[in-house]
């Protein structure tokens, strides 16, 4: 592993915005590159642009950047995202890397790239891309069975009254209310927030609504937050 080298976009210390570590303290390390291109992406700055690094030097950064593993429930964690990160192949491998120092380990990704290599242990926010994306056919259903209940989690972000119906049947045939943390977050800028949570609270639906954090902090173009 020595060898491989990352296209990385940025890494940068923030708070997490989303899913159910929303508010904690995180490292975010964002790779390069995404071969889908959803109707609403907030994040094509990081389709091209970076800078190439080992893992070694990924994770002398992390170190810098962290100190030692912190205990508690609200520590500082590690989360690789995108773009898409397992586009790149080697995703899997700093991973496992990122684990061994002792971190927690999260990551972000769409669901269309085989998730067996990724580690068992890092925490996995999956988005499963609804037909308003534009990219709901990417999906990968054996992905499914790697997640890890009760850890791992399955995001929808949702254009509009139609995808929530589509996510809401689609959750409700393979019976994962039951099993997963289930995320409706509305697109932002494009769904009524006000909507989207009347409409989980009227059909009592068990999911978690969730709000990007950081867009309502610094504004909706900010980046590296
Ligand atoms: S998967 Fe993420 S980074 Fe890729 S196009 Fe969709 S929103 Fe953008």
């Amino acid at each position: 592993m020595g060898l491989a080298h990352f296209k990385v976009n940025e890494i940068f210390f923030s708070l997490q915005g989303e899913g159910s570590r929303a508010g904690r303290p995180c490292l975010f390390i964002r790779l390069t590159g995404c071969p889908l291109r959803c109707t609403y992406c907030d994040t094509a700055y990081a389709f091209v642009a970076g800078e190439f690094m080992t893992l070694e030097e990924i994770l002398t950064e992390v170190q810098k950047r962290l100190g030692p593993p912190g205990r508690g429930p609200n520590a500082p964690f590690v989360e690789l995202t995108g773009g898409e990160p397992l586009a790149c192949s080697d995703a899997p491998a700093l991973l496992r890397a990122l684990m061994g120092l002792g971190y927690e380990v999260a990551l972000e990704t769409a669901g269309s790239h085989d998730l067996s290599p990724v580690p068992r242990e890092v925490v996995k926010i999956v988005d499963r891309k609804t037909p308003g994306s534009g990219e709901s056919a990417r999906w990968l259903e054996s992905n499914l069975t790697h997640l890890v209940p009760g850890q791992d989690e399955l995001k929808f972000v949702l254009t509009d009254a139609a995808d929530y119906a589509w996510s809401r049947a689609w959750c409700a045939e393979r019976s994962l209310f039951d099993r997963f943390d289930i995320l409706f977050s509305p697109v932002w800028g494009q769904l009524d927030l006000r909507w989207l949570a009347e409409r989980i609270i009227a059909d009592q639906l068990p999911v978690r609504y969730q709000l990007q954090l950081h867009k309502m902090v610094w504004g909706p173009e900010q980046t590296g937050v």
